[in-house]
């Protein structure tokens, strides 16, 4: 009898001890599931998020790189164009650039208004050179008595020496200094007629600054249309060679374009 009551006390013992038992393996299992769960919700979100983040940005990065490169490459061929119009079609001439000291009596180093007009000088000096009155133009910083310069001047063997650069006020066309670009030519003799090499670079030159500043035949002047001076003296006096003149620098540009 005792011995059989011991028995069911060990076996209830066991049997609450199996129970006890698969309940907390059961417990232990709901807490696995929770952070399996957990772990599939935080990854789903964390793949939804990172796929809405790519959808909305990709289709945005496309066009806008897209239409950069097409802006790119249309500028470029906009500025292509234009580069390709505005090229002036007559070759730039040999031109020694021996730009002056900036100073009060030469150079004021001052921006001209604009640029209307081409004007045509003779130096009324003949026999010197262009370099010669381009060392006069600079002594003047120092010499201090005069007022006088010129942005080109062409020499007696057609060379070509720049003293100001076009846009800067010379001192040669009294009031069209901030209006101009004002040209001196050496010659040999009081007549004041050029030579054939000063003719030709003059021609040239005037052609090519005529088309680099977008002007016509009436914007070429002579020193004489400013203010009555004879000056360029031989086309003041046969006003049929200045005409000349003048439609050889339009033809000149006529052959340059083709
Ligand atoms: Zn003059």
């Amino acid at each position: 009898m005792k011995k059989s009551k011991e028995r069911r006390n060990r076996r209830e013992k066991r049997s609450r001890e199996e129970e006890g038992g698969s309940r907390r393996r059961r417990k232990r299992r709901i807490r696995l599931d929770h952070i399996l769960i957990w772990l599939v919700v935080i990854l789903l979100t964390a793949a939804a998020i990172l796929f809405i983040l790519n959808v909305m940005r990709r289709p945005v990065d496309d066009v806008d790189v897209d239409a950069l490169l097409e802006d790119t490459a249309d500028y470029h061929i906009e500025t292509e164009t234009e580069t390709e119009e505005e090229t002036n079609p007559v070759p730039m001439p040999d031109i020694d650039e021996q730009l002056l000291t900036v100073n009060e009596y030469s150079r004021p180093g001052t921006k001209t208004e604009s640029i209307d007009y081409v004007v045509i000088h003779y130096l009324g000096n003949p026999k010197t050179t262009a370099q010669q009155n381009h060392d006069y133009f600079e002594s003047l910083k120092d010499l201090q008595n005069e007022y006088m310069s010129a942005n080109f001047i062409v020499g007696i063997e057609g060379e070509i020496i720049e003293c100001v650069p076009p846009g800067e006020v010379a001192y040669a066309s009294n009031s069209m200094n901030d209006y101009s670009i004002s040209i001196e030519n050496c010659h040999l003799d009081d007549t004041g007629r050029f030579t054939e090499e000063t003719y030709n670079s003059l021609v040239h030159l005037t052609a090519y600054l005529v088309e680099e500043y977008g002007l016509d035949r009436e914007n070429i002047i002579r020193h004489y249309d400013v203010t009555g001076k004879e000056c360029p003296l031989y086309y003041v006096e046969n006003e049929d060679k200045w005409e000349e003149f003048k439609d050889d620098v339009m033809n000149y540009i006529a052959e340059c374009r083709g």
